[in-house]
């Protein structure tokens, strides 16, 4: 997501823009089109195919106006203004991910190997990434580390941060902890004071709801501890 948002991948226009040279600047899918970063991403009719047999159905259409800076804005923030639905948010920006790399590989694939774009098998191989990207963070927490991401968004729902941080423990609930505990740190970092702080963890959300710590995991104790200390420092903490 870097590169691209980067503008660093060497699409026609890109190398134009720096007045490089280049044998072909129309896009090689055919399209009659030059070859942007936006068009090879989001409206080649290569691009536009792939997208459209998501399970979220996207079309970009009505994007076409919006720079990829924007476009990019939109898959970390779809709701609203993409048919993605609220809980489906991580996976689909996992997705995402995925797709503008494998679009990125199609267009090479094309180029140096002239390899014809077969939109079945990039579906079926799309799946098998994505199923690959959710078994690498499950694992991850498997071998004893944990990476756990933070994610605080206004009341409207749009993300103001994302802060990713590891921890070492095998312990679902402990990192769950830690995790609220992060959250609360990069509140009162940020001078925020009414929070909402959301968890999976449903007996950790009951035991801070109730100050009652005997349902959750003994290791998790001292973590919970510090986050019903904290909670007095905010105007309000509600944990959901
Ligand atoms: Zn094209």
């Amino acid at each position: 997501m870097w590169r691209l948002a980067n503008k660093s991948l060497p699409t026609a226009s890109n190398l134009l823009d720096r007045n490089i040279q280049t044998a072909a600047k129309d896009c090689i899918h055919g399209c009659g089109c030059l070859e942007t970063d936006c068009h090879i991403f989001f409206h080649c009719q290569v691009a536009k195919a792939v997208w459209f047999a998501t399970p979220w159905n996207i079309k970009w259409d009505t994007f076409e106006a919006n720079s990829l800076a924007e476009k990019l804005i939109l898959i970390a923030n779809p709701t609203n203004a993409l048919p993605v639905h609220f809980a489906d948010k991580e996976d689909f920006f996992l997705l995402a991910v995925i797709v503008l790399d494998q679009l990125w590989k199609i267009r090479n694939s094309t180029i140096f190997e002239n390899k014809l774009f077969s939109l079945v098998s990039t579906m079926d191989l799309l799946k098998i990434r994505f199923q690959e990207a959710k078994y690498a963070a499950s694992k991850a927490i498997r071998d004893g580390t944990s990476m756990i991401g933070v994610v605080a968004r206004d009341h409207l729902g749009e993300v103001l941060k994302i802060r990713a941080v590891s921890f070492q423990s095998d312990i679902p609930e402990l990192a769950e902890a830690y995790g609220l505990l992060q959250g609360l740190i990069l509140a009162s970092e940020e001078g925020w004071t009414n929070l909402v702080c959301e968890s999976d963890a449903k007996n950790i959300i009951s035991g801070l709801n109730n100050s009652n710590l005997q349902l959750t995991h003994w290791s998790a104790e001292g973590i919970l501890n510090d986050i019903l200390f904290m909670q007095g420092l905010f105007q309000s903490v509600v944990f959901n």
